[in-house]
């Protein structure tokens, strides 16, 4: 169907809002919820594009329901506090058999009956939520904080696709105010991909899946969120206003997943004690292959009657029992705390332990996080502490075991107010748990940093690794990046060194020499400048070309380029302003060390900068997310409707409404050949109607 903004009603502007955002929820839901994709891509960010349009140019249109909602809202100063109207709960736990037997026996008793059915669940290792629908529509998300109060992160799940904004169902049937509880988690699979980003633009890496969940539920700027993939499974009803009809924990399940939220496919009816243990047997074996973290069974007492009946314990329900899996812990000594420094500065304190096997794997270096860390745990040297591992990570140290039996000269450990590098003093930011060295001549950062320059994703330099990024400085070879490009002039130097024999010395010089023809994006990256990763050296690289125009770029050139934010604009800004830096880069180029970026010709040059295109139906010889990235490229907007601005519509084979619309409006219709020539060559296709160009109107008049 087509539709035409510009001669509606707002009665059918409404409607159409409505609409499309009835289509992109259901094709959310489809797709993140039951996993069977609606819509392509293309046909998703279309209806996307135009209800983000259709909003921005009638405000009255502005729903936060609304699925535009999602990508994200300006950051907020920080969180409010929210209290929980009824307490978000703990669990009891159980680690075994017995334990499970004994607390089922005393729900029983204090029942006076012979056994009840019950729901088990999976125990899922994030973050529990709770958040409040007011006639269907999502209206607050709080975190569970301490159980009584927690903090408003309404903003940050909005942009959490598994999360409903509005609930699914007739009238009558969702309360007038529901609080619907659940927990948030980021899947396994992104955990990886996140670190790697994180530590290429020189951010600490997430010690595990929760705990990034945790930084990503809690950032300041939604927009920074919307980018985590996130996402959630529902468990459980908390307050509600209006007729509670539902007689059953599984009934509850089932409720709210006819509204509309994702429930676990794995949770079971069960009414014996044996399929308990089947089921508790069975998800421990299959607890590696789930794609989320999870830390036991939830087994809970399934009708809600008996579940009144039962209550609490202090603030433990009678009437559910977590089974936790045993963690892989183990106890050891923590001999040391170090601490080191990284490429940006950071102080990282990791513990030195006495070896120990953990999950088949000995270990004896632990992180400890950051100073706060150590703070609140107390932890000291000389310490028996609990280590653990999980999956993949970094083994990490999660308490003192020997807190009461410490002899009276254990002292607290006080974390370097000085650089343990350089000496010089050391700043935390409010917002991060980091504590950095501010000399931007530390020796450590600097070794680092070559090590960073050399690595395989930057200048690629074989030979330059770890020890050798270590030695170079501290035998006064290299005191700058550029140095590198120098050492040829000392071989006979270098081969003097007891440390490095001639093949070594030379393959190194090989790979200095080879790291040359490194293209201009490594080079960008390999300079280890805060926040820019090998993406946004990337898009440096295609507007900027060469080494000199990014020194020169302005914050406001940086801000034109789609994905550059104020913070990475001000950042590159600074960081080029300093003298140091600026004498590097021309150091650097005068070394020959300057790749150019000949990847297309220069944007800004070319015609289609700046212009706004929509493309439409199906072309021959790309894609239309290709067309997209192409007209992106060269510095143009690909949008998905046909407005009043749009200046070109690209119309391939069957291509409908959108056409109609633009020959309506009058809009520049061009093939997929006169595309190609435009692109590739800079020929800007000849309008049909030349007497209404903007160019005409805007033209001086002369008399
Ligand atoms: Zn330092």
């Amino acid at each position: 169907m087509q539709f035409d903004s510009a001669s509606s009603t707002p009665d059918e502007l409404v409607a159409r809002a409505a609409q499309l955002r009835e289509e992109i929820n259901s094709a959310n839901r489809l797709y993140y919820v039951e996993n069977a994709p609606e819509l392509d891509d293309a046909e998703w960010d279309a209806r996307m594009q135009e209800l983000l349009a259709l909003e921005a140019a009638h405000p009255n249109l502005h729903s936060n329901d609304s699925p535009t909602q999602r990508v994200g809202a300006p950051p907020a100063a920080g969180f409010d506090e929210v209290v929980h109207p009824i307490p978000m709960l703990s669990l009891g736990n159980v680690f075994d058999e017995d334990g499970f037997l004994a607390w089922y026996k005393r729900a029983l008793d204090f029942l006076e009956l012979d056994s009840a059915p019950m729901v088990c669940e999976l125990k899922i290792d994030g973050l529990a939520l709770a958040i409040t629908y007011r006639n269907g529509v999502m209206e607050q998300a709080a975190t569970r904080g301490d159980g009584e109060s927690g903090e408003d992160v309404t903003a940050n799940v909005r942009t959490i696709r598994s999360v409903p904004l509005k609930l699914e169902g007739e009238s009558g049937t969702i309360p007038p105010v529901i609080e619907l509880r659940g927990e948030v988690f980021l899947p396994n699979s992104k955990f990886t991909t996140l670190n790697t980003e994180r530590e290429t633009v020189g951010l600490p890496a997430y010690v595990n899946p929760r705990n990034s969940a945790s930084g990503s539920l809690r950032q300041l700027d939604s927009s920074e969120t919307a980018k985590r993939p996130l996402d959630m499974f529902f468990y459980s009803i908390g307050y509600v206003e209006g007729p509670e009809e539902i007689s059953s924990h599984w009934d509850t399940l089932q409720a709210i997943k006819g509204w509309g939220g994702r429930t676990n496919e794995w949770t079971r009816e069960v009414s014996t004690v044996e399929e308990v243990m089947a089921f508790i047997a069975k998800t421990g074996e299959q607890r590696e292959s789930l794609d989320y973290g999870i830390d036991g069974v939830v087994i809970k007492i399934d009708s809600l009657a008996l579940q009144h009946r039962l209550g609490f314990v202090g603030r433990d329900p009678r009437w559910a029992i977590a089974y936790k899996f045993p963690a892989e812990q183990a106890e050891t000594t923590l001999k040391a705390i170090h601490v080191n420094v990284g490429r940006t500065g950071a102080l990282t304190p990791w513990a030195e332990l006495e070896p120990v096997m953990v999950g088949g794997v000995t270990v004896g270096r632990a992180t400890l996080h950051n100073k706060d860390e150590i703070d609140r745990k107390d932890f000291r040297e000389g310490d028996r502490v609990v280590i653990q591992r999980a999956g993949d990570v970094i083994p990490q140290v999660v308490e003192v075991s020997s807190k009461n039996k410490r002899s009276s000269d254990s002292k607290p450990y006080v974390f370097p107010d000085a650089c343990p590098s350089c000496g010089s003093e050391t700043a935390q930011s409010e917002d991060e748990a980091v504590t950095r060295c501010v000399n931007g001549a530390c020796p450590a950062q600097f070794e680092r940093l070559l090590e960073h320059f050399a690595s395989r994703v930057a200048m690629d330099i074989e030979g330059l690794g770890e020890r050798v990024s270590q030695d170079l400085p501290r035998l006064g070879f290299v005191s700058n990046i550029a140095d590198i490009y120098r050492l040829h002039e000392r071989r006979e130097d270098l081969l003097e060194l007891d440390k490095m024999g001639k093949t070594r010395v030379d393959n190194l010089l090989k790979g200095i020499e080879a790291s040359r023809s490194q293209p201009l994006p490594n080079l960008l990256f390999a300079l280890g400048i805060t926040g820019i990763g090998s993406e946004s050296a990337e898009w440096l690289s295609r507007r900027f070309r060469n080494l000199s125009a990014v020194k020169e770029a302005t914050e406001e050139e940086l801000l034109a380029i789609d994905g550059i934010g104020l913070v990475l604009a001000t950042t590159l800004v600074e960081y080029f302003a300093i003298e140091q830096n600026r004498k590097l880069i021309g150091d650097l180029i005068e070394l020959g060390i300057n790749p150019i970026d000949e990847t297309l010709e220069p944007s800004a040059d070319h015609p289609a900068n700046g212009v706004t295109f929509v493309v439409t139906g199906r072309l021959e010889t790309m894609s239309r997310s290709e067309a997209q990235n192409l007209i992106k490229m060269l510095g143009g907007k690909a949008t998905g409707s046909v407005t009043g601005k749009t200046e070109y519509l690209l119309a391939g084979a069957e291509a409908g409404s959108k056409l109609e619309k633009a020959q309506r409006l009058n809009v520049h219709v061009i093939t997929e050949s006169e595309f190609i020539a435009f692109m590739d060559d800079g020929i800007v296709p000849v309008s049909p109607d030349l007497g209404s160009s903007d160019e005409e109107e805007n033209a001086p008049l002369l008399s």
